[in-house]
């Protein structure tokens, strides 16, 4: 253990508050159409006055957290298992780990402001605390949302111009729909790069005669993510061995046994990794860690959530061999695409910018207001509210 990672830090405060972002267009998967994300924002104050600040934003569907839950944990629980706490900021993180079952984004979001007040407080960048270097950049990707094949198609036109190399592709449940729309988008950017995500959608057998018709159809298809059920570990295993694609797990991994359960099954080529999965950078590290010993890759991903969250992400990223690809275009969507700083992004290359911490400037509570704190306005009848689909983000 390094002296950095062995200096106490003593929290005297945790605050947590709730925004609400409305995204540029809406972003749209099988499962739902998302048009603002409502996320919470974690603060944690050092006795030597330092300031960080992690974030989660509500994925009811995945994690099964609404923005009130995620505050309520923040508040209650989570609040009290760190404020007025000394300890390393590994001690710290175990004990935001084991406050309360589940409740992954919320933890997340804690873990994070830890770890951003700690590396504050070491005026250095939290990648370099990590193990990592902040010059290294990945190439990210670019969603695009299902559509119609003409509004896929001018969808990709305009991430080609804007630089992107690889396009992310979420399934839907008709076959023979996706078959048209992916021909729409690859009609639209011939030299792009596709990762296809499957959701959990199909049964292994069927998932193996679709990636072969992709393969067929000479679609330049680098991964398809989640094709079968999250526990069916042996159809997973079924399908990355029929088929050259590699095959990333997803829903299946939330934590280092699920790695290693994977890894050991031969099951998938791949593992995505996500904060709001994992409960923040440690148990992360600990899935990198399992696939790095296996010789397995890794993706790092997000929900819909703020560049918080993403920025955080990043340094995980950078910081860790394992992790070769990254998936984390959700700033790209947010009509304000706030705090400023922490990376940048030019044709399709995320480069950490540095600084102490995660780079960022601090995000205040009058930011992409929410109005979870004000007392509601009793709705007219037939009046059509413009609230966030209570199960979006999930990605
Ligand atoms: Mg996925």
């Amino acid at each position: 253990m390094t002296s950095t990672q062995s200096s106490p830090l003593e929290v005297v405060a945790v605050r947590a508050h709730r925004h609400r972002a409305p995204l540029l267009r809406p972003f749209v998967t099988a499962a739902r159409r998302t048009e603002a994300v409502e996320y919470v924002v974690a603060e944690v104050e050092l006795a030597d006055g330092t300031v960080g600040q992690g974030s989660a934003a509500e994925t009811v569907a995945v994690t099964g957290e609404s923005a009130a839950t995620i505050a309520e944990a923040l508040d209650g629980p989570l609040r009290r298992a760190v404020e007025g706490a000394r300890g390393t900021i590994t001690e710290l993180s175990a004990r935001v780990a084991a406050a309360l079952e589940g409740a992954t984004s919320a933890k997340a979001a804690l873990e994070v402001a830890l770890h951003d007040a700690w590396a504050r407080s070491l005026d250095a960048p939290l990648v370099e605390l990590l193990g990592g270097r902040v010059g290294d950049g990945l190439m990210n990707d670019m969603t695009i949302s299902l559509e119609d094949p003409d509004v896929m198609a001018a969808h990709t036109r305009e991430a080609v111009a804007g630089g992107e190399q690889i396009l992310k592709i979420k399934l839907g449940r008709d076959i023979d729909e996706d078959r048209k729309r992916l021909a729409a988008v690859v009609a639209a950017a011939p030299d792009a790069r596709l990762r296809l995500d499957a959701n959990q959608g199909w049964e292994p057998e069927q998932a193996i005669d679709i990636i072969a018709g992709f393969v067929a159809d000479g679609l330049p298809v680098d991964l398809v993510e989640q094709p079968v059920a999250a526990a069916n570990i042996e159809g997973l295993a079924r399908v990355s061995a029929a088929v050259e694609v590699p095959i990333m797990a997803d829903e299946s991994v939330w934590d280092a046994a699920d790695a290693r359960r994977l890894v050991e099954a031969d099951a998938v080529d791949l593992l995505n990794i996500k904060l709001a999965k994992t409960g923040g950078l440690r148990g992360a590290l600990a899935i990198a860690d399992v696939a790095l010993e296996a010789g397995v890759e890794c993706m790092v991903g997000a929900m819909m959530e703020p560049r918080i969250s993403i920025t955080a992400t990043a340094h995980l990223a950078v910081a860790h061999p394992a992790i070769t690809l990254i998936d984390l275009d959700p700033p790209f969507w947010f009509a304000s695409d706030v705090p400023a700083g922490g990376y940048t992004q030019e044709r399709g290359w995320m480069r950490l910018t540095g600084g102490p911490g995660l780079g960022l400037e601090r995000l205040t509570a009058d930011v992409d207001p929410s109005g979870a704190d004000v007392p509601p306005v009793p709705a007219r009848p037939g009046a059509s509210g413009g609230v966030a689909d209570p199960t979006g983000g999930g990605r």
